[in-house]
Order: C-alpha cells, then structure tokens, then sequence
C-alpha cells in the first residue's frame, strides 16, 4: 500500500490562529507551525514542526503516513539529547532509542516519533554536562542525577498529549517498555490501545546496559569492549536490548 500523507493546508489552518482554552503562560498550548517531508536513512516521514506558547520551544513530530483520525497509531516519545542523539555520546544510549524507533516506524505503514526539546527546557544542556563533569570527578550517580532531577515529567506528557491532538490521531500504541507512562498520557487525554515493546538492537553503544542489567541480576557478560561510562538516567524508559534475559529485564534499574 503507497505512503499516504498528511493533509497540510488542512492541519496548517486549523492550527494557525489555535489556542486552547485557557491557554496562556499557565497553561501549554502548542501549535503547528509547518510541515515538510523529511527522507531518512530510516524511511520516508513527513516533519512537522510545532510551537509552544509557554517558551517558544519548537518540538518535533517525524510522522510516517496520514496519522489523521487514525486509529492504533504507533507513537514513540523520545525527549531530546543533544550529546546522544547528534554526537553519539556513549554515556547515554539516547541515540540508540532514536533510532530503534525511526527504523521500527519507517517500516509501518503509519506511525510517529514525538521529538520533545526537553534538554533546554527543564535543566537544560549547560546543567546536564555540569552533572556528567561531577561524574568524572568521582561523584556518584545519585549526586550528580541531582543536578538533573529538576525535569517536570507532567510538562513533557502533556505537550505530547496536545501534539497528538493537533495531528488528530484518534488512538496510540505506544513504544515503551515503561507502563507507568500508558497511564500519564491517558491523565492527559490520550486514548491508548496498546503497548508496543520498545527494543534495542545490541551493540557496543548499550552494552552498558546489559552491564547494568547483568550485575544487578547477577549475569556475565562479555565486557572486553566496553567504553561506556556510568549512566545518568536520561530518557525515560528502562532499555530494553535484544538478547537479554527475562531475569534481566526485569531487573531494577537504577
Ligand atoms: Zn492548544
Ligand atoms: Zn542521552
């Protein structure tokens, strides 16, 4: 079946004059702004752009196919890092989560990745660096998580509730491993059909994952490889890496 695509005058003049009621500096409101098609090394996408009247933070939907009043829609939440997603950083496995996505909904028919610019908005980039420099100095994770514990969660939710709703998508599958989240976005308004579990392929940017997940439940394996440092706890979700156990699925993450 060929690619639909969105309906662009459409979404563009329902949503150029929007503004939620009681929208103001209280309450989030985002709009889109434009719409374009984005060819990915991951698949053909349209990329929608949206503003927010709370900061002016422009977010990101990479939506593959006409998403409007669809039904089922497979949705990916990914907030943004910088460090992970366009330089590869191995102290997070953010670009790993990125891209699962992309190529899990690249090959669907219909499907979206909310790109949420949550770095500079909660503690910011500047902060996030400062807490990985604590790290190499010898302070433990939960000291530095500190300088990264500001992040309002609720924001994050419900601008991805609203971005749903501007692309009109009637129902979501959402790709996590993390089923706290399907009760987030119903709080917000978000009708949920599904999970879908979101997997990593391994390779040596995770494997500090499977070290994590190994040591917690008491697994080996095969570190010769390794570069990764200790993990400051970026997107939300608990990875999961093709290959692990149950046991280590399972276990705590921290
Ligand atoms: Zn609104
Ligand atoms: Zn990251």
């Amino acid at each position: 079946m060929a690619l639909t695509s969105l309906p662009i005058e459409t979404l563009l003049s329902e949503n150029e004059n929007h503004c939620c009621e009681g929208c103001g500096p209280d309450n989030i409101c985002v709009k889109i702004i434009s719409i374009a098609d984005l060819p990915t090394r991951f698949g053909d996408f349209q990329i929608v752009a949206f503003e927010n009247n709370k900061d002016g933070k422009e977010h990101i939907a990479i939506v593959r196919g006409d998403v409007t009043d669809g039904e089922d829609i497979p949705v990916r939440l990914h907030s943004e890092c910088l460090t992970g997603d366009a330089l590869g950083s191995l102290r997070c496995d953010c670009r790993d989560q990125l891209e699962a996505a992309l190529t899990a909904i690249g090959q669907e028919e219909k499907g979206i990745v909310l790109y949420l610019r949550q770095e500079g908005r909660g503690i910011g980039l500047g902060n996030k660096i400062r807490a990985y420099a604590l790290q190499d100095y010898g302070m433990d994770t939960v000291e530095a998580n500190l300088a990264l514990g500001f992040r309002d969660d609720e924001r994050d939710y419900a601008v991805a509730a609203h971005m749903l709703q501007s692309l009109k998508v009637q129902s979501v599958q959402l790709m996590t491993n993390n089923p706290r989240k399907l009760d987030e976005l119903t709080r917000y308004g978000v009708r949920i059909s599904g999970r879908i579990p979101h997997i990593l392929p391994p390779n040596p940017h995770n494997e500090f994952y499977l070290r994590t997940k190994a040591e917690k439940s008491g697994h080996l394996i095969d570190l010769k490889d390794f570069k990764g440092k200790v993990h400051l706890s970026e997107q939300h979700d608990r990875p999961v890496v093709k290959g692990m156990t149950e046991q280590q699925i399972k276990a705590p993450y921290e």
